[in-house]
């Protein structure tokens, strides 16, 4: 390993990659898979069949390149997401890691700085030192709030040209107040900085929590991002999105590859969301799970973050690194996102979550304080 890291120094990385750690959450062979947030009730039969009937027919015309626009796609998506979105709003991508590599290639780079505000998403530094654009962390209160007077003040004060705003947030599971979003846009107005509202999650969230879309009108630099690897069971199909004004639309074609989304991804996508209804119901379920867990490690005496995601994030756990790997032994995959103290775990199926409460009870020593 060292001798390997001898080796990667000795060629000439950009100096702004040196020392940088690639993305990376373990991916095991285990039993009961808890770690990485996906949809662990996966793809209804029926749907799979459509896909597998879309693909099919794909698999004919593979000769040529697909639709460079992905017009049906975005077509579809507009319509899924409604609040009056069309297609000239939708941008797609290999992910929606890919969409927010999009977005630094066209408005970060060298000279500029976006500002993420941590514990979120540790994607966001990495995406930024791709693509040359610096990297800011902003701060939460000790509980990971974020406020609107504290984000936007942080924003004014950076400069910053670009904004992550992750709602409901990665790893803490909770989503912000649109507050939130208003007022870090105004902050951003002198610096005209692009606001990206990152919301992987925001099928999971209780009902009547608003999504970032509703702000939207009037609002050209604001960009709400979504995908299809959570609530739609697709992480393996790689599709994320965007919704924005248009004009954001037009400056992402600059710098995607052509043909960036294959046929095959289009077609999936557009029959996925042709059954989005029937995809979407096992969202209620896992969000029943979801609320199972906070439950039972409330039970347990364990302090956990308010959920709107599909993952919770508890504290409580003196050595994090041991029961991690106790319930690994127990054959489940749970996260260490390297919080002090802290873990986080996906909901899984009833039995699967059943599971990961009793092995964690065996665990940890009730906390009788
Ligand atoms: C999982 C996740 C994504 C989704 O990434 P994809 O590339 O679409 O699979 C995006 N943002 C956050 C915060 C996530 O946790």
């Amino acid at each position: 390993m060292t001798d390997q890291l001898e080796r990667l120094n000795r060629l000439p990385l950009r100096e702004n990659l040196r020392g940088l750690q690639p993305y990376g959450a373990p991916q095991l062979d285990v039993p009961i898979l808890l770690n990485v947030n996906e949809n662990t009730h996966g793809v209804p039969e029926d749907v799979r069949q459509a896909i597998v009937r879309a693909v099919e027919q794909t698999v004919a015309g593979l000769n040529r390149y697909p639709d460079r626009e992905f017009t049906t796609l975005r077509e579809q998506l507009a319509g899924y997401l409604g609040h009056g979105l069309t297609a000239a709003n939708i941008w797609a991508a290999n992910g929606s890691n890919e969409v927010l590599q999009h977005i630094l290639l066209a408005f970060g780079g060298p000279g500029r700085t976006a500002l993420g505000f941590p514990p979120t998403y540790s994607m966001y530094p990495l995406l930024a030192g791709a693509t040359g654009t610096g990297y800011e962390s902003g701060s939460r209160a000790g509980t990971f709030d974020l406020t609107p007077e504290s984000a936007a003040e942080q924003v004014a004060a950076t400069g910053a040209n670009i904004v992550f705003l992750c709602s409901p947030n990665n790893p803490t599971g909770t989503a912000l107040s649109l507050d939130v979003v208003t007022e870090v846009y105004e902050a951003g107005s002198a610096a005209q900085a692009i606001i990206i509202v990152d919301e992987a999650y925001a099928e999971f969230a209780h009902r009547g929590t608003p999504s970032a879309l509703a702000l939207l009108p009037g609002r050209e630099r604001l960009i709400v991002s979504r995908t299809m690897s959570k609530a739609f069971a697709l992480a393996g199909a790689r599709v994320g999105y965007l919704a924005a004004a248009p004009e954001v639309a037009d400056a992402l074609r600059l710098v995607r590859l052509p043909y960036h989304l294959s046929a095959l991804t289009q077609a999936t996508a557009v029959a996925a969301l042709t059954h989005s209804a029937r995809l979407l119901e096992n969202v209620d379920e896992i969000k029943r799970q979801r609320d199972r867990i906070v439950a039972g490690l409330t039970e347990m005496g364990l302090p956990v973050a308010p959920s709107d995601s599909n993952f919770v994030l508890f504290g409580g756990i003196e050595e994090p690194r041991t029961v991690w790997q106790g319930l690994l032994d127990a054959g489940v995959l749970i996260r260490d996102v390297g919080i002090p103290h802290h873990l986080r775990v996906t909901a899984g199926t009833e039995a699967e979550t059943t599971i990961f409460l009793e092995i964690l009870r065996s665990l940890i020593r009730p906390n009788l304080s």
